[in-house]
């Protein structure tokens, strides 16, 4: 039987997971794991480039983290679920890869430019920021990833990654695999906003565990196509963040399109397609949610699966980091 190629993925456990994190990965990652050998990184390392003044949160978000990507439909019997900072070798690697990355690289990266903008860093930007990219090659590579399943934001960085490889295996021996990003089914989902990506320090979000109650009300504060006014303007829906997240969200095969029609006809108003969008969400997030209680009832097992989920990965990035340091000829008392 042919070997499995293997994936490399993960989010960085600074709250819980929004529908953007599901549509934009998550949701790859569900439909991937039985054809791949799934690694599913809860990044704690990367997540103090902006929370290192809040280290205590992790402790929390890693396991919210992690219950979210199970509530999803990520089988932990199938995924290895792991965390970053138990694996030294990764740090180790991101060392020597930042040997070689210039900081102009780094500067010109687009998703770096645009992340400074957002999160207003400008002059403040901290030395762990700027490298992230270069923590994130260490990731991917030390794990031979073939594929890794992000959101379009993230498509920059995995070119970077792609550059160190090359890099590295031109300088010193070809050891690392040059990995490829899979984009999912909606790259980048708007927020609530109608503005800018769906994100949490942006405050645009819908969670996965929101309950009825909350969905609804982040739904009526949704911004809607601000050219239709009246119940019976004629609306763009392709436009509206209510209809994009109907067509995403919504289960309901045949009321989808007749929203449209009825929209662009004028015969829809918002409030009646918010109502029926919060109860499309409801059915959506219903069954996630409901995984999601059962999996809080058992802290011990989510411990579990990561501590068992990180071993297992260790112990391809110690395989790795002897070859690295062997291609790079400082493996200086073995072989
Ligand atoms: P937030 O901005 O809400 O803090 P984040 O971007 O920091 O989220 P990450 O952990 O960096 O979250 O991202 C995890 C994955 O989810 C990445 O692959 C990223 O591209 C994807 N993702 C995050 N937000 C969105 C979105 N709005 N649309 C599509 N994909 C997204
Ligand atoms: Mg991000």
């Amino acid at each position: 039987m042919k070997k499995k190629e293997r994936i490399l993925t993960g989010d960085r456990p600074t709250g819980k997971l929004h529908l953007g994190h599901y549509v934009g990965s998550i949701a790859n990652r569900v439909e991937l794991q039985e054809t791949y050998e799934e690694y599913i990184l809860i990044a704690d390392v990367q997540a103090l480039t902006t929370n290192f003044d809040h280290p205590e949160r992790l402790a929390q978000d890693i396991r919210e983290v992690t219950m979210d990507n199970i509530a999803c439909g990520v089988d932990p019997e199938i995924s290895t679920i792991f965390l970053q900072s138990m694996i030294p070798e990764i740090t180790e690697l991101t060392i020597y890869f930042s040997m070689f990355t210039s900081i102009a690289s780094l500067q010109r990266n687009p998703t770096i430019k645009q992340e400074i903008k957002a999160l207003g860093l400008s002059d403040n930007v901290m030395y762990g920021f700027l490298g992230y990219p270069v923590s994130q090659a260490a990731d991917i590579t030390i794990f031979k990833a073939n594929l890794v399943p992000v959101g379009e934001d993230q498509l920059p960085i995995i070119e970077q990654t792609r550059e160190i490889v090359r890099k590295f295996n031109r300088m010193y021996q070809e050891v690392l695999i040059e990995p490829k990003a899979q984009v999912g089914v909606v790259g980048r989902l708007v927020g609530t906003d109608g503005l800018n990506k769906m994100s949490k320090s942006l405050g645009n979000v819908i969670y996965l565990s929101d309950g009825p109650d909350e969905i609804s009300c982040r739904v009526s504060g949704m911004f809607t196509d601000p050219t239709k006014i009246r119940l019976n303007d004629k609306g763009h829906p392709d436009k509206c963040p209510v209809y994009i997240y109907h067509r995403g969200f919504n289960k309901n095969e045949a009321e989808v399109p007749q929203i449209k029609k009825d929209c662009l006809a004028g015969r829809l108003g918002c409030v009646e397609c918010k109502k029926r969008l919060s109860g499309g969400l409801n059915e959506f997030l219903g069954p996630i949610r409901e995984k999601r209680k059962k999996l809080e009832a058992h802290p011990k097992k989510i411990d579990d699966i990561l501590i068992e989920g990180t071993k297992k990965a260790r112990g391809i990035a110690v395989d790795t980091i002897k070859s690295v340091r062997a291609a790079m000829k400082i493996n200086y008392f073995s072989g």
